[in-house]
């Protein structure tokens, strides 16, 4: 077999490519309207997520901590949360949801946060804000598993789980985006409107593309209402379209409700965004119009013009996010690339069992590694100590330097990507993503031949 899979043998992270848990889940609840999550933990569990966050989107939001302390470190700390969520809804008066995150350090010390969550519940909720509709919602994300992609799995999971309920049906499509940008979202609602579907799209982060207006400043929020949330339950169908990143709470409501569902693919190039058409054909009923066949011909024909002549043979490392790197990697052998090595930042043990990485183990025809529980050391050694050599490299900004220091060119994608203007507002999925990443590809690859005087780049003038 040409392609293999392994896991990272060094013990020890050098550079992570993923951070922990509480992330996803912190992420997961910005889309939600009327929504600010309790961190419970170190104050650095929020600041520096919110930091990530906002450099990534360019925006500013709310998310609050508990901010526990050495006492409520030996000592136990849900005292913290209960005073956390009286300030909260002191504070802002609007907001509804209020999700619990657990961190490492209240995991460890065994914070009973559905406890303090009841305890709330029937104290000082119904004392001291009494007709007040709040939801407090406990979560675990402890960050000494997985990473910040199984956090936002287990978050979208239980906000889903807390308020899905059953009554009449609403003939409506779940769309579970997974962690995307506000550009994708738009695109994906172009797809839907073109077929003519109902849908309601969960954890919904579109407006954190947000304007400034007249009346002033912005503070973004998400738009999945709790009426979204709570008719999950009643729709005509699921389609998630990542299997790490929403997969769980597709498959709550499959069992739960009997709802028809689908996972995936991520509809990142051209033969996933047709699976994903198709999907939604089948699931809806609905047929695919013109329009998108003409959109479909129009990035053949753009991907075409790059394909063979510029694209065959170059070599690619692409790590992230596992849903993103394995489409993209699918969207490379397509372009007639050679993606030499993936890296997937955590431990998940479904990977080995994923059908998209027994196809790529498969029917891959060149030397190609696939790197579980990776670090951006699995990269840096191969190129510096092991011969590897790239001529392009697929990621988010953390992993510049490895692009900077072996002076290999680099396309952003995924997240975060604070290092370069806008790309929260450029989709990848989609025809118009597929045509967009590849002539980012293409023109990065252009500007490097010109720099480093590759006279391949003289022919780029068909
Ligand atoms: S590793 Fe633990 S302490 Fe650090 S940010 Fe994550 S949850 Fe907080």
């Amino acid at each position: 077999m040409l392609c293999e899979l392994k896991e990272r043998e060094r013990a020890g992270i050098i550079n992570p490519i993923f951070t922990c848990q509480p992330c996803g889940a912190q992420f997961a609840s910005i889309g939600i309207k009327d929504c600010i999550g309790i961190v419970h933990g170190g104050q650095g569990c929020v600041m520096f997520v919110r930091l990530l966050i906002s450099q990534h989107l360019k925006e500013s939001f709310e998310i609050a901590s508990s901010s526990v302390h050495e006492s409520g470190a030996v000592f136990g700390a849900c005292g913290r949360v209960e005073e956390a969520v009286d300030v909260l809804l002191m504070r802002y008066p609007d907001v509804k949801v209020v999700p619990i995150i657990s961190t490492c350090l209240t995991e460890v010390i065994g914070d009973d946060i559905e406890g303090v969550a009841r305890k709330l519940n029937e104290g000082l909720l119904a004392e001291k804000y009494p007709g007040r509709e709040v939801h407090l919602i406990p979560i675990h994300t402890p960050s000494f598993v997985g990473s910040m992609i199984s956090g936002y799995d287990i978050a979208v999971r239980d906000f889903v789980k807390y308020f899905a309920k059953k009554t009449e049906p609403n003939g409506k499509l779940n769309l579970i985006t997974g962690w995307v940008n506000p550009g994708d979202v738009t695109a994906l609602k172009h797809l839907l409107r073109e077929m003519d579907i109902d849908a309601t799209v969960l954890f919904e982060i579109e407006s954190f593309d947000s304007p400034v207006m007249p009346d002033g400043n912005h503070v973004s929020h998400g738009s999945t209402t709790i009426e979204d949330l709570t008719g999950t339950a009643n729709a005509q169908a699921t389609l998630a379209l990542n299997r790490y990143e929403g997969g769980k709470a597709a498959e709550y409501l499959a069992t739960e409700f009997d709802i028809p569902t689908l996972v995936g693919p991520t509809p990142i190039g051209i033969r996933n965004t047709d699976a994903f058409l198709k999907n939604l054909k089948t699931l809806t009923g609905k047929p695919i119009p013109q329009s998108l066949v003409r959109e479909r011909g129009q990035a053949l024909d753009a991907l075409t013009d790059l394909t063979h002549m510029f694209f065959a043979d170059k070599r690619v490392a692409i790590y992230g996010a596992p849903d993103l790197a394995i489409s993209l990697a699918e969207f490379c052998l397509d372009l007639e690339m050679k993606p030499k090595l993936l890296l997937l930042g955590d431990d998940n043990s479904g990977y080995q069992h994923d059908p998209r990485i027994k196809a790529l183990q498969q029917n891959v025809g060149h030397e190609m590694e696939i790197v579980t529980n990776a670090d951006f050391w699995e990269l840096e050694d191969r190129i510096k100590n092991k011969g590897l050599e790239l001529d392009l490299i697929l990621g988010h900004s953390k992993g510049r330097f490895i692009s900077i220091d072996y002076n290999i060119p680099m396309v952003r994608v995924g997240f975060p990507t604070y290092d370069r203007a806008g790309l929260h507002r450029h989709p990848v999925v989609g025809y118009a993503g597929a045509t967009w990443l590849a002539e980012q590809m293409a023109n990065t690859l252009f500007a490097d031949m010109e720099h480093k005087h590759n006279k391949e780049w003289i022919l780029n003038v068909w």
